[in-house]
């Protein structure tokens, strides 16, 4: 299962359905990255052909493990791309074998979130860091110059 569609097999008018299932390495990551990809990509949508450009738009689901912004823990985030869409002009498919990896790649990479924090948004570092600032917050109850304004 990849990524490939088969231009030259498409006629004017017939609409291929895509189903993939792809293992998460299909996202290569580094080492060093802090974000990894442990679930398959299921990828559901269509291709066709448009007058001389083959169009596939579909969508593609998958999660992402991206470290918590407060205590750096991984977090599991969600990808849903509802609204994949991709035009190719057929006078650019070599060999009528059209590869998308890379949209899709690219799609998925641009839909990660910025910011994750664990316990749905309630890491257990924050409580502990808001106690802090509540703690050091210093409140003026009374305003030093006020007196003066008064006058
Ligand atoms: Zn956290």
């Amino acid at each position: 299962m990849s990524c490939i569609i088969y231009a030259d097999r498409l006629k004017e008018e017939q609409r291929e359905a895509i189903e993939l299932k792809l293992p998460p390495d299909f996202l290569q990551t580094y080492p060093e990255d802090e974000i990894t990809f442990k679930e398959e990509i299921l990828i559901q949508g269509e291709t066709y052909l448009a007058s001389d450009h083959l169009v596939i738009h579909g969508s593609v689901h998958t999660s992402v493990l991206l470290p918590c912004s407060i205590c750096n823990q991984p977090v599991k985030k969600t990808i849903h791309i509802n609204s994949f869409y991709h035009t190719e002009e057929l006078a650019n498919i070599k060999s009528h074998i059209f590869d998308y990896s890379e949209e899709i790649r690219s799609a998925i990479l641009l839909s990660i979130p910025q910011f994750a924090e664990c316990n749905e948004g309630r890491c257990e570092e924050r409580k502990q860091m808001e106690k802090f600032f509540k703690k050091s917050n210093i409140t003026p109850s009374h305003f030093p110059f006020s007196s003066l304004k008064e006058k």
